[in-house]
């Protein structure tokens, strides 16, 4: 069998995507659907590279094995194994003798709408330069194959939780229209179906266009830039269940906390959020 990236990657995911690989993690009576925005053209140069391009990772392009897997052994723990312990309250990198009862300096004093955090490493290094690779426009497939092993990495650690749903930071329809895709989104699949828990993909929304996070001033800036952005679903069936909360990166929490304070109308016994980096 030919083994490229494009069929490990891209073709195995959206087989399972667009087919009844997810659906049956859906809620009964809800058929939310994933439009990939993926032009008849782009499909058609990946069916060629296919044909051209060997198996090869996905982070630093070094050739693989036909049975390896997507990423090389040199990257797959860099973006996977966190090396650093974390506060357990808003996931910032502590120091291994750090008191964490009331949260790390990063996060003492400052409330948040969720309960706790996990990530799968600082946002630092290789970890930082695939995310920024895979928020470009062109970034649906590497977003999808960093999906599979960060879910892969997350789901042991997130199993004690017994977590009944998972659900993604949408994006506002402008930002999704423009980037084609909504990470979260992609991340969130993964994650519910490694956990065999629904994905709620409309449970928020965004009420508002805010401007990027990364353009404001310091921790106020960013919560007043995202204060009251999101409303959940009024149909949700939320009460005494465990949220998974997913996004890409979690900064100073802002704009996760916001999203789970819009999802606590519903009464959820808790929110986490769950990243792959901060
Ligand atoms: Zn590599
Ligand atoms: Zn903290």
């Amino acid at each position: 069998m030919l083994s490229t990236r494009v069929a490990v990657g891209y073709r195995r995911y959206h087989a399972e995507r667009n087919g009844f690989g997810y659906r049956k993690h859906l809620p009964v009576g809800r058929h939310f659907t994933y439009k990939s925005n993926m032009t008849l053209i782009a499909e058609l140069l990946r069916g060629f590279s296919q044909l051209i391009y060997p198996n090869m990772c996905w982070a630093c392009h070094t050739v693989l094995g036909p049975d390896d897997g997507l990423f090389c052994g040199d990257c797959l723990p860099q973006l996977t194994i966190d090396l650093f312990p974390t506060c357990p309250r808003c996931s910032s990198s502590v120091g291994p003798y750090v008191v964490l009862n009331k949260g790390c300096t990063q996060c003492t004093g400052q409330t948040f709408g969720f309960d706790g955090a996990f990530l799968a490493g600082p946002y630092d290094g290789l970890l930082r330069e695939v995310i920024l690779r895979m928020k470009a426009w062109s970034g649906e497939d590497l977003t999808e194959a960093l999906a599979t092993v960060w879910a892969d990495a997350m789901a042991e650690r997130l199993k004690p939780l017994t977590a009944d749903c998972v659900i993604p930071i949408p994006l506002h329809w402008r930002r999704r229209w423009w980037r084609g895709f909504n990470q979260s989104e992609i991340l969130s699949l993964a994650l519910a179906k490694k956990l065999d828990v629904p994905c709620l993909l409309k449970a928020l929304q965004r009420t508002r266009h805010t401007a990027s996070q990364t353009a404001q001033s310091g921790a106020t800036g960013r919560q007043e830039n995202v204060h009251k952005a999101f409303a959940a679903t009024r149909s949700l069936d939320l009460a005494g269940k465990t949220v998974l909360l997913v996004d890409d990166v979690l900064t100073t929490g802002a704009t996760t906390s916001e999203a789970a304070k819009a999802l606590r109308v519903h009464k959820p016994k808790a929110i986490y959020a769950v990243v792959v980096a901060h």
